[in-house]
């Protein structure tokens, strides 16, 4: 669907259009499919510092959802290094109470950010931990709870209906699907899911210093219509870069 718009606009764009003797074809061209996917991937986008900000309650909540190994822990390492060094205070609900060792992974990392993690124990339910991280937080008057949450598939129906039950529980401000940005046509079918599941605010794209040009980015925002935060260039915490259109546009077409 997004090739066939693409390919309608670019006619739209070139068929009739007169170059002039100086310009050059390649130079043309180029700029307007430029053109043509910077208005596919105008998407307004969220100030995520301003809105943590401007929330009257603390704490402003944001839950990291998607599969396996797409990012999400590391991804919220990212995120609140980033916060913190913006002087705001977080505290991390270990939501993911489903898969052996998390718990610990999130711990390592707390240790190493200087965050509180908020944790029961495996297979206990991860809407409850979420809640005791909120009352921590106001307790505190923490600015931000963070809520990672088990990978899942989105044909899994238990997990999901876990997933509905942590939204239900928690009211997250912000809801964030983590993907990796080299994973293409199936990132946009599960991200559709998702939404349908669970309603998605944004996206952050993990991995894009693997060798992707990104390219589903454009897929994504043309189809589900909501904004990338970031995206994901490492595995340190710093490797976090607000996303911009040009960054996809200047990877594809050179
Ligand atoms: P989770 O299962 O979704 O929580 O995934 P993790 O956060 O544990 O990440 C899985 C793996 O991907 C880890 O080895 C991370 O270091 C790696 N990873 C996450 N984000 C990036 C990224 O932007 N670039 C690269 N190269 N690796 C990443």
């Amino acid at each position: 669907t997004t090739a066939e718009e693409i390919t309608r606009e670019l006619k739209e764009r070139l068929v009739g259009k007169k170059i002039g003797g100086k310009q050059n074809i390649d130079d043309v061209l180029k700029e307007e499919i430029k053109g043509t996917l910077a208005s596919m991937m105008d998407i307004k986008g969220i100030d995520l510092l301003k809105e943590i900000k401007e929330k009257k309650e603390k704490p402003f909540k944001i839950l990291f959802l998607g599969p396996n190994g797409a990012g999400k822990t590391t991804t919220m390492s990212k995120i609140t290094h980033l916060l913190k060094e913006k002087g705001m205070g977080v505290i991390w609900s270990a939501s993911d109470t489903f898969r052996a060792a998390s718990i610990e992974q999130l711990e390592k990392h707390a240790e190493n950010l200087g965050v509180r993690v908020v944790k029961h124990n495996y297979g206990s339910d991860p809407a409850a931990v979420a809640f005791d991280a909120i009352k921590a937080a106001q307790s505190k008057n923490i600015d931000v709870v963070m809520i990672d949450s088990a990978g899942r598939q989105e044909t899994d129906k238990n997990l999901m209906q876990e997933l509905q039950k942590i939204v239900r529980v928690a009211q997250p401000d912000l809801k964030i699907y983590i993907g990796e940005a080299f994973t293409g046509q199936a990132l946009l079918h599960q991200a559709q899911e998702y939404d349908k599941m669970a309603g998605i605010d944004a996206f952050v794209l993990t991995k894009i210093d693997c060798d992707a040009k990104g390219g589903t980015i454009i897929s994504l925002l043309y189809r589900i219509k909501k904004p990338v935060l970031f995206v994901g260039t490492g595995q340190e915490y710093k490797d976090l870069k607000k996303f911009e259109p040009e960054f996809i546009l200047d990877r594809i077409i050179a």
